[in-house]
């Protein structure tokens, strides 16, 4: 015979038993789909890879640029996480889920994402409000360092591959990219954020969705003197929330006023613990501030009467015993409609209590929401009572598990 056809045919041969090998090797793998490439993802198909190498992890993300969101988180920093390393502290920070999330957090904490990212060659830093950013100060680096790390661990990333539907197998999933591809999965963590394709998939596989309302926004108050206010902080006020038939939601922090109304942690945190109920009752409620929470209202009374004594002959509006800014103080006094000229000596027992009663606890109608700097969370998604917070694993739909922003706790 002649050799070259011999050789030719030995090496079909051996070309259709490695064909044979990898479709076992494959089969034999232990086939892990995780659907959504934002940072919920990334860290979850990492993670899979790295601790399971029977594993096979692809990634898949609709768009062509995975992790997008990273990319303009925090102003383009990327906010990473917080100096907060004490579980039972960290909770309070998290509107939902707080009681839940304390077992996670005692397996994975921030103190561990910081190790995590330290280990892959990313130092964090810490700024004085305790958040904590790249040193770079380049969301960028998390980004690559999330592709690198994903690569090293030999997860496949399929950008452009939208999933449109996930249907139960028996001992797995079978994944439908929008192309028609179908995909095995044996296990498949859902990731898709707030996207409601991946709300569609859970509802798919059995899962109750609380509807997606936004978290993390501005009020706005349409009062004009107060929006003239515009450019004003106070570094601690004492903020209450007040929602019909709730509890009055509280927070001491600081307050920035801005052209539309109310901005500045305190109000971006009651925006996040009130998101749902502001929603329910369209962003029309009160909110109650407390320009001095350092003193009680006895305390404040004491000063006004004091100043009245000493300072008899100054003007009101010139001459505040307050360490307020002065735009701020007048802003109060024509409120309660006191006019500029009035002196200390004609100021009436009325008018003080009724200072006081303003300082202490003025009132400001809420109409509205805006947005704070693009930057928004979703309160909503998978019912967290349905996920085992041990494995992040479905209690309804074995095999299937979720992270990220696809849970009613985030925001
Ligand atoms: C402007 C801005 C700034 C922010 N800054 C910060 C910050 O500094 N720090 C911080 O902690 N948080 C920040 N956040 C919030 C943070 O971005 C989100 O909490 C986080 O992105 C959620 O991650 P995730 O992976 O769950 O979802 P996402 O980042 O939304 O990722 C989901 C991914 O799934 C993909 N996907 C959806 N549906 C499908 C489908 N059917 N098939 C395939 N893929 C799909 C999407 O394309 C997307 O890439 C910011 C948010 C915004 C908008």
């Amino acid at each position: 015979m002649d050799s070259s056809i011999h050789l030719r045919g030995k090496f079909k041969e051996s070309k259709r038993i490695l064909a044979i090998l990898q479709e076992f090797l494959r089969l034999s793998l232990l086939q892990v789909v995780v659907i959504g490439g934002g940072a919920a993802g990334f860290f979850g198909a990492i993670v899979c890879a790295e601790t399971h190498p029977q594993a096979q992890v692809t990634l898949l993300e609709a768009s062509h640029q995975p992790l997008s969101k990273v990319r303009i988180s925090g102003g383009g920093r990327c906010n990473v996480t917080h100096a907060c390393f004490d579980p039972v502290a960290l909770v309070q920070h998290y509107p939902r889920g707080g009681r839940a999330l304390r077992g996670a957090f005692s397996r994975f904490q921030p103190r561990d994402t910081v190790a995590w990212f330290a280990q892959r060659g990313v130092v964090l830093k810490t700024e004085a409000d305790g958040r904590m950013f790249p040193v770079t100060d380049d969301s960028q680096t998390i980004v690559d360092c999330l592709i690198q790390a994903a690569h090293r661990a030999g997860v496949k990333v399929w950008t452009a591959s939208p999933v449109d539907t996930v249907t139960r197998l028996e001992s797995g999933f079978e994944v439908y990219l929008k192309s028609g591809t179908p995909l095995q999965a044996d296990r498949l963590l859902l990731a898709t954020g707030s996207n409601p394709r991946g709300y569609q998939v859970a509802k798919a596989l059995g899962h109750s969705i609380l509807a997606p309302v936004p978290s993390l926004f501005t009020f706005t108050i349409t009062e004009p003197e107060l929006r003239a206010l515009a450019g004003v902080a106070v570094e601690t006020v004492q903020a209450r929330l007040l929602l019909p038939n709730q509890k009055p939601l509280e927070q001491n922090r600081p307050i920035a006023n801005y052209p539309l109304g109310l901005s500045g942690p305190a109000i971006l945190k009651l925006s996040a613990w009130g998101a749902r109920a502001l929603h329910d009752c369209h962003y029309q409620a009160t909110l109650q501030l407390n320009w001095l929470p350092d003193l009680s209202a006895e305390q404040l009374h004491q000063q006004l009467l004091s100043v009245k004594q000493t300072q008899p002959k100054r003007q009101l509006a010139t001459h505040s015993p307050f360490d307020l800014s002065r735009r701020l103080w007048q802003y109060v006094l024509a409120k309660i409609g006191i006019v500029p000229e009035q002196r200390w000596a004609d100021a009436s027992k009325n008018s003080l209590r009724r200072l006081v009663q303003e300082l202490h606890q003025g009132q400001y109608a809420i109409q509205g929401k805006g947005a704070f700097k693009e930057e928004f969370v979703t309160c909503g998604g998978v019912n967290l009572k349905e996920v085992d917070f041990k494995t992040m694993e479905s209690r309804l739909c074995p095999r299937l598990y979720f992270a990220g922003e696809i849970w009613i706790l985030m925001g």
